[in-house]
């Protein structure tokens, strides 16, 4: 058991210092410098690895466990090897050294996700090594440009490479966090994912000298009445099947559940509760609408006659991109045919079935570490490399084991934050579940 801690912390260590930083830039990342450390631990004694490289420096790697039986299902354990940019001043350690303190271990990507991403590769090595001969096969995949859009990472291999990648059940970040209850730990398992629809909206006026302002046809007094509306647009409240269960599954005091569960009392309900908590609830129940960038104006004694905003919309499973566009324009209202609105990026949210061997079988393996946990399904309301896979008929969900220190506040304070840190319990349970996860899945 020590060993396994041992080598998951080793690995980890080694991962957060190659700093794998990715900035949205193709030269950015180098995930090669982590496929060649994870290839030296997993490619020997009965594990084979290929690596995938679309651009400079851009690899991911994968290693298999071949099925002895091609009709069984087969699992994809997919971490990314990539993380975020830092502001190094506001660590107390050094976010790429990898430090162990007190049975933490510090580093940029300790929760986000290479405590996952580590403690998978752990779990195939003991696998391999244990000569686990399963019906179905078990691949393992580190991934790279998880951080940005997953271009020379997800998007590529299920696009190019769909062979290597394939799979009926998928696992990747992010879950598994516990939210403590009266009667036990309550595991959330992330079904599914909102999409984003990037809206840049020009508003237009006639140009004019700034002297004379009286009754003219100024582009950023309009476009701050567009911006004044779409920040009170109260788009209706979704109580969709995840929400459902999810509210059912974490027992909150009854009239808190039932005030979540009806569109009418909704809003008010979540007044009540910690702002970081209802902020949460309100985006797993709502089309989001956040206008975050605006360009316009020239020179101080001209009235613009131009003014472009940028609006981060969130969308829902089962939302369409026309579906969006309709919602700008009750925003909008009369002032829809004074602007144009495109699309700069979209991308559908999507969502896997809750019912599903996956579910119970992480459900089943979860409880051999917490008696008294049970599972419940929820929404991530950013993006996961799990969409590629959800969209080409897989189910993916994210989750993960973490020690029942960790709260969700710190979590998600930690999640591309600062001071970020796993402790050694934790990845511990990850390493176990995924052996126990692919033991029971893949017989
Ligand atoms: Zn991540």
């Amino acid at each position: 058991m020590a060993e396994v801690v041992e080598e998951v912390t080793d690995l980890l260590q080694h991962l957060i210092r190659n700093a794998c930083v990715n900035d949205g830039n193709v030269a950015s990342g180098h995930e090669a410098r982590s496929v060649d450390t994870l290839r030296a631990y997993l490619d020997r004694g009965g594990l084979e690895c290929d690596t995938y490289e679309p651009a400079p420096g851009r690899a991911s790697l994968i290693a298999r466990i071949e099925g002895s039986d091609p009709t069984a299902p087969s699992l994809l354990l997919m971490g990314h090897t990539d993380v975020v940019p830092v502001n190094a001043d506001r660590w107390r350690h050094d976010p790429f050294g990898g430090e162990l303190v007190d049975d933490e271990v510090w580093g940029r990507g300790a929760v986000d996700m290479l405590n996952l991403t580590s403690s998978m590769a752990v779990a195939m090595r003991a696998l391999a090594d244990s000569g686990f001969t399963p019906r179905g096969t078990l691949t393992y995949l580190a991934v790279a440009d998880e951080e940005a859009l997953g271009t020379w990472g997800a998007h590529h291999l299920v696009e190019h490479e769909a062979d290597a990648v394939r799979a009926d059940y998928v696992i990747t970040e992010s879950g598994g966090i516990p939210i403590p209850s009266a009667d036990g730990l309550k595991l959330p398992i992330m079904v599914g994912e909102k999409g984003c629809y990037w809206s840049t909206i020009t508003v237009r006026g006639t140009p004019g000298h700034g002297s004379q302002p009286w009754r003219t046809d100024n582009a950023l007094v309009k476009a701050a009445e567009v911006v004044r509306r779409i920040s009170d647009y109260a788009p209706e409240t979704d109580i969709n099947d995840i929400w459902r269960r999810f509210v059912a599954g974490i027992e909150l005091p009854q009239e808190i559940s039932r005030g979540l569960l009806s569109p009418d009392t909704f809003m008010g309900t979540i007044e009540d509760l910690p702002v970081g908590i209802a902020r949460q609830f309100h985006a797993c129940t709502h089309t989001t609408f956040s206008p975050n960038i605006v360009h316009g104006g020239s020179k101080i004694n001209t009235i613009p006659d131009t003014v472009e905003l940028q609006i981060d919309i969130r969308t829902l499973p089962g939302q369409t991109a026309e579906d969006v566009e309709n919602q700008l324009r009750e925003a909008l209202g009369d002032l829809t045919d004074d602007v144009e609105f495109t699309a700069s990026a979209y991308d559908a949210a999507s969502a896997s079935p809750i019912d599903t061997p996956l579910w119970d079988v992480l459900t089943r393996a979860s409880k051999r570490f917490y008696e008294d946990s049970a599972t419940v399904p929820m929404l991530i309301v950013g993006a996961t490399d799990a969409r590629f896979f959800r969209r080409v008929g897989a189910t993916a969900y994210g989750y993960g084991l973490f020690s029942r220190d960790l709260s969700f506040e710190d979590y998600s304070t930690m999640f591309h934050g600062d001071n970020e840190r796993v402790d050694q319990e934790s990845l511990r349970l990850s390493t176990e579940l995924w052996q126990a996860v692919a033991l029971d899945l893949l017989g």
